[in-house]
């Protein structure tokens, strides 16, 4: 490890977010999962969820571009305990969904705990989840198709959240706890 890569990995470890995070349901595609990574790891997210349609753990592929080595992903048995986990640390659970009851995605207010819920491919989020969580998002569409693809519709409201928290300062000293950094800090050294 040279010096310059030790540097490196400190100045980005010294901005991710441990309060920003995605929650994924079903999200099965390689190649979702793992552009939705590439911008977690752009954006400063600490660690990822997901409920896994298998079970299993999800599989990358190369559209992560190697950042699923830099955002753990914790994979919830189903949708219940995942949504349970991050409401009793205190997140706020924000479903993505193409509903007339949703808001805009730009009125929310991403420098508090929050995580993006974003669903199936098809099927999109569940009722249960949509009910699990505290309201619902929408990224407002006004051309012929209905949805975005999910990855991109992460991307979006990944980077207002970013924007906010620049603004905010957020991103300006470490955020993780100096027990947690150093255990990540570990952790990403030997990778
Ligand atoms: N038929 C599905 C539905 O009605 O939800 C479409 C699913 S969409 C292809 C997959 C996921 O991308 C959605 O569950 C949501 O998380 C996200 N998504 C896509 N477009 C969105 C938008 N305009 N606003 C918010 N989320 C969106």
């Amino acid at each position: 490890m040279t010096e310059a890569r030790r540097r490196r990995i400190e100045e980005v470890l010294k901005k991710r977010q441990p309060d920003l995070t995605v929650l994924l349901e079903n999200v099965h595609k390689p190649h979702n999962l793992s552009a939705i990574l590439r911008t977690c790891d752009a954006v400063g997210v600490l660690e990822a969820h997901a409920v896994n349609p298998t079970g299993g753990v999800p599989t990358f592929n190369e559209t992560s571009g190697g950042s699923h080595k830099w955002v753990y992903l914790r994979v919830h048995p189903d949708i219940q305990t995942a949504i349970a986990h991050l409401r009793e640390r205190g997140f706020r659970v924000y479903a993505t969904a193409l509903r007339e009851d949703a808001q805009d995605f730009r009125e929310m207010d991403y420098t508090k705990p929050t995580a993006i819920l974003l669903g199936a491919e098809k099927w999109g989020v569940s009722e249960e989840a949509l009910a699990l969580s505290h309201g619902a998002i929408k990224i407002p569409m006004l051309g012929m198709v209905q949805s975005l693809n999910v990855s991109v519709a992460a991307a979006v409201i990944l980077f207002e959240a970013q924007r906010q928290r620049l603004k905010a300062g957020f991103y300006e000293h470490p955020r993780l706890d100096p027990e947690l950094y150093q255990r990540v800090l570990e952790d990403w050294l030997r990778k």
